[in-house]
Order: C-alpha cells, then sequence, then structure tokens
C-alpha cells in the first residue's frame, strides 16, 4: 500500500468561470472521467455534494456495509501500479477499506485540487447560443462547460417513504444510504429497521448485537446467500497480481463483468441429486455465484425454482421457529429482486432480542411520537433505521433540473421513463453523458469495469471531436428509440422483468415501470458501444 498520506476532504477551491468539462460526482465514475480528461489535458473539474471522494461508500457507511462483489474485481484497471500496490485484505471489503482506496485513488492521482466538495448541482441548462451547459450550484457557483458528464450513481438517491407523522417522532431517525459520519451506537436501546434488501440483510444482524430489542419491519421478505467472507490469502493475492490483466480480460467476456465460470449445465436437465450437491457447493462458496450454479435460472421458471426452493430449505433448517422461517422465505421469483448476500442473516431471527414484524398485509400506518404503528399496535422505539432504499437510476438525475434543447427538461423526456441511447447520452441533451445511465449494463454487471468502460468511450469520443474541429454531439432520436426498445425487448426475455423490484422502478410511488438496465450483458453492450464508434459514431449527430 502507498504511503501516501491520506487527506479526507477535497482540496479544490471555489472556482467559477469557463471549464472544458464538468463532472458531477466524485464516486469512482467522477474521479476516473477527471483522470481521463487532464490526460486529454483538458480543463476539468468535479463538483460533489458530499464533504469527500467515494460516492456510494461515502453515503453508505452503515454498519455492516460491505460489498457482495469480490474486492479483487471490484477495483480500478486502468492503472497496473494501483493494482499492484493496493492490498485488498478480504473476499468482500467492509465500507471504510472501499473509501480509503477511493481516497488512495484521489491523493495517488493528485485528483483533489479539482474535486470541489460540498457543492451540491441544482441546474444544468443547454445554452443554444454558446452550445455550452450552464451549471449552477447550490452554493452560488456558476459555471460554463462544453461537456457535462453525470457521474451521480444509480443508487444515490435515497428514498425514504413519507409515512405519516415522521416529523413528530421525538427519537432519531437513519437512512442506511446516508449514514452519520459520528459513530451511532444503538446499545441498550430498542431499534426498528424498516426494510429488508441488501442493506438491511448487512446491517441488521450487527444491529441486533448492540440493541438490547430490534424490531424488523418486513414488507417482502427477500433471497440472501452466505457471504462467507474471510480474509485473503496473501498467495492467492500473489497469484492474482502475477496475471491481473488476464483475470480482467477473463472478466470482460462474461456478461456480468465479473469472472464467475459459466455453467454449461442446466438446472431442469440435471438430477435432484446432482442438482442438490451443485447448489450446495454453490452456497458453501458463498456470494452472488450462487445464481451461476446453472445456465437456465434466470430464464426458465421451473430451474428458477429449484434454486428457490434450496434457499427456502436452508431457512428453515437455519430459523428454529417455523412461523419465522415461513415468514422470512420468499415465495417469488429468486434473483428477479438483486441476490442479496449475508453474514448470519437468518440466524439473527433465533436470538431474543429479534422481532420480525409482518407489515405485507397491515402497512405502516404513521410513526407516532414514541415510534411505529401498524396493525392498530404501537411499537415504542428509541431510533428508527430506514432500510428503504434508492429512487435508482433515474432519481439522482432528475434531482437536477436538466435541460437540454429548446428548454427541454429531463423530467418531461423522461415521463413514460429513462430515454437515453446506450445509456450514454440523449436526443435533445448535446454533450451531455451519463457513465452508467439507464439503458446500460450498469447494475447487472461488476460496477467498477462498466464505470471505465463508459469513461473510456466518453473520453475517445471528446478526443475524436477535438481532432476533427467538431463542437456538439447528440443521440439522433430513431437512434435513441430504437435502444430503448431493444433494451425492452431483451428484458422481456429474463425472468428479471417479471417481479416488483427497483429495477423496473416499482418501488418508487408514481415512477414509471420500464426495465431500466441493459440486460444484454457486458460484452454485448461492449461490442455495440465499439461498432458504433467504428461506424462514425453511428446513432450520434456530430457537428
Ligand atoms: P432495497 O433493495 O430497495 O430494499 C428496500 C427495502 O425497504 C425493501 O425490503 C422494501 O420492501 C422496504 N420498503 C420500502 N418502502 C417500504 C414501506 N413503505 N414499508 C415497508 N417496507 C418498505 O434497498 P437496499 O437494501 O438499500 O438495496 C438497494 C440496492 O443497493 C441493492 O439491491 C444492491 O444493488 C445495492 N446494495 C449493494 C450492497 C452490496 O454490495 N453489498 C449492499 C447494499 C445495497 P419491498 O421489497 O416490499 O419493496
Amino acid at each position: 500500500m502507498s504511503n501516501i498520506q491520506q487527506n479526507t476532504a477535497c482540496s479544490g477551491e471555489n472556482s467559477a468561470g469557463q471549464l472544458e468539462v464538468a463532472i458531477i460526482g466524485a464516486g469512482f465514475a467522477g474521479m476516473y472521467m477527471l483522470y481521463c480528461m487532464r490526460k486529454l489535458g483538458l480543463s476539468a473539474r468535479i463538483y460533489e455534494a458530499g464533504s469527500g471522494v467515494g460516492g456510494t461508500w461515502y453515503w453508505n457507511r452503515y454498519p455492516g456495509a460491505r460489498c457482495d462483489v469480490e474486492s479483487i474485481q471490484y477495483s480500478y484497471q486502468f492503472s497496473e501500479e494501483l493494482q499492484q500496490e493496493w492490498e485488498w485484505t478480504e473476499k468482500y471489503s467492509p465500507q471504510p477499506d472501499i473509501l480509503r482506496y477511493a481516497n488512495h485513488v484521489a491523493d495517488r492521482f493528485d485528483l483533489r485540487r479539482d474535486i470541489q466538495c460540498n457543492t451540491r448541482v441544482m441546474s444544468a441548462v443547454f445554452n443554444e447560443d454558446s452550445h455550452r451547459w450552464d451549471i449552477q450550484t447550490e452554493t452560488g457557483d456558476r459555471i460554463s462547460a462544453a461537456f457535462c458528464v453525470m457521474a451521480t450513481g444509480c443508487l444515490s438517491s435515497s428514498n425514504t417513504p413519507a409515512f405519516k407523522g415522521i416529523r413528530d417522532y421525538k427519537g432519531n431517525i437513519y437512512h442506511t444510504g446516508k449514514w452519520p459520519h459520528d459513530e451511532v451506537s444503538f446499545n441498550d436501546m430498542t431499534v426498528g429497521v424498516i426494510g429488508t434488501g441488501s442493506s438491511a440483510i448487512q446491517a441488521i444482524p450487527v444491529f441486533a448485537s448492540q440493541a438490547d430489542h430490534l424490531f424488523v419491519f418486513q414488507r417482502t421478505p427477500n433471497y440472501t446467500v452466505p457471504a462467507h467472507n474471510a480474509a485473503l490469502d496473501p498467495e492467492y493475492v500473489r497469484d492474482i497480481k502475477s496475471d491481473y490483466a488476464g483475470l480482467r480480460a477473463r472478466a470482460k467476456t462474461k456478461p456480468s463483468g465479473y469472472d464467475l465460470p459459466i455453467p454449461p449445465l442446466s438446472a431442469v436437465e440435471t438430477s435432484p441429486e446432482d442438482r442438490f450437491q451443485t447448489f450446495e457447493s454453490k452456497w458453501q462458496n458463498g456470494g452472488v455465484g450462487f445464481m451461476a450454479a446453472f445456465n437456465d435460472l434466470l430464464v426458465d421458471a421451473a430451474a428458477n425454482e429449484t434454486a428457490a426452493e434450496f434457499v427456502r430449505k436452508k431457512i428453515r433448517e437455519t430459523v428454529d421457529d417455523p412461523k419465522i422461517a415461513k415468514l422470512l422465505s420468499p415465495d417469488n421469483v429468486i434473483g428477479c429482486k438483486r441476490l442479496c448476500v449475508d453474514t448470519n442473516y437468518w440466524e439473527t431471527f433465533n436470538l431474543p432480542n429479534v422481532t420480525l414484524v409482518d407489515v405485507s398485509r397491515t402497512p405502516i400506518e404513521k410513526i407516532s411520537q414514541n415510534g411505529l404503528c401498524t396493525n392498530g399496535q404501537e411499537y415504542p422505539l428509541d431510533a428508527i433505521v430506514f432500510a428503504t432504499g434508492f429512487d435508482a437510476m433515474t432519481g439522482a438525475l432528475l434531482n437536477i433540473d436538466i435541460r437540454g434543447r429548446g428548454g427541454q427538461t429531463l423530467q418531461t423526456k423522461w415521463e413514460g421513463g429513462p430515454k437515453t441511447y446506450l445509456g450514454l447520452a440523449m436526443a435533445d441533451f448535446p454533450n451531455l453523458f451519463t457513465i452508467t445511465g439507464p439503458g446500460s449494463p450498469s447494475v447487472l454487471t461488476n460496477m467498477l469495469p462498466s464505470i471505465e468502460q463508459h469513461v473510456e468511450w466518453i473520453t475517445d469520443c471528446i478526443s475524436h471531436m477535438h481532432a476533427n474541429g467538431l463542437e456538439c454531439i447528440e443521440a439522433n432520436r430513431e437512434a435513441e428509440n430504437e435502444w430503448v426498445e431493444h433494451v425492452n425487448q431483451v428484458a422481456d426475455l429474463s425472468l428479471r422483468s417479471t417481479c416488483s423490484s427497483w429495477y423496473i422502478g416499482a418501488n418508487i410511488e408514481g415512477k414509471a415501470r420500464v426495465f431500466m438496465p441493459y440486460i444484454g450483458g457486458f460484452p454485448k453492450y461492449v461490442e455495440k458501444c465499439n461498432n458504433v464508434v467504428a461506424n462514425d459514431y453511428e446513432g450520434f449527430i456530430l457537428n
């Protein structure tokens, strides 16, 4: 690990003015974008709402937070030196380690002098006279930039359901996605958690170990598989580092952008005994690789049910009280909502200080002064944790007043669901790029390689424009419509589009129901992006 001193703040001083490239967000996407723009010799600057870098890993600092993609792969690959010097110590790194890595990158590549923190961007308006983006921040900066790159993240706009009475509550309310920087202790407290998604499933065992009593308010049970996290064997790390490029190249051939073996076998064509052994071995190995036990789990309902039933059996075997086990058992498609990965989640419900409260039929009525009310009963609580997720993929973008040609707002353009060309650009919004935007594989893949691929595509594009004296690039409407249609068509081929998940916006009231990420897989998507370039930026208008 480098001994460069870690500076967790940003040092870019407030400066308004003319820029070549304005970047919104200092997560992994924004930081790499800045690095690449500097390499092109362009003036670029990041505007970041938080007080530090790291994006998701800056905000989601709830106890138990860790990445459920192996850190060896959930990391940048653009710098061989960085890959070699950084030491991941656990298979699935906890949030503080990933945040330390983000800070290391900011220092290692001297990025901070162009990162302006505590600066929320409020609006970005395309100026049709100057052909530039006029950007305004909450702190009063006015920036004019030739290009505007939204590196705002897919899961960064937290969702807090508007329960009645929230304001009257006397205790503290927390959201997993906006966890305080100061340590939060639940010792000797009665705590309530709303939600049982990935965040809650990681946090609940930790809260249970602290709280006097923990109430878990569950609307829909979720499938989770054990992480079996462990310290990384230094010999294994040495092996990876001796051919990191090989690992990265293999990963890029996989639909998930993650080096997981693709199984040649179908679950329905495998005998029950062999199927059980395969599931068991994946289970023992841990992590999201469970869904890679067979090749038909996400396309064939009968195959999917074999995996779902395997997990339900594990729940029945683990949870002592059969009634609680039943309540914790999902009955829908496994992997339709994102599979969760846990450490001792089911076991937690055997503890005497943990109570599961089913709010599926009797929704949470209100938050009272003293706690939470459901089914005519008040649960007195000293603190409430909202683990209620995010307005995914579109929320962070729509929170900014983005206006393209003719003053058209993004809100209007996306009324019926997000419309983009390749999740990268949009008709009527020239010189505006989105990193891992809706319509790209993003959240269905290992985010880091997906981010790098987008950043490099945008960098090549800007470089091409400079080399050819071009001022504006904009998706053409026909190409955008065709891409949106294609994204919807491939989504329909997968069981993933069949349930009420955040992938289709179902968790946000009033949000259009459209399967947002591109499910065709990383290699197919990269091939499409490369072909677009090879065919002279097919589907784009350049001038
Ligand atoms: P989530 O998966 O959307 O879960 C939100 C939970 O809150 C659900 O259980 C939901 O119930 C519940 N909920 C929402 N509104 C409610 C209401 N009004 N009443 C009762 N319950 C309500 O959010 P998340 O857990 O933050 O995870 C989001 C995504 O972030 C994950 O899918 C994953 O992609 C990512 N993530 C990754 C990691 C990791 O790498 N380890 C960790 C955390 C998160 P319903 O299901 O009934 O809507």
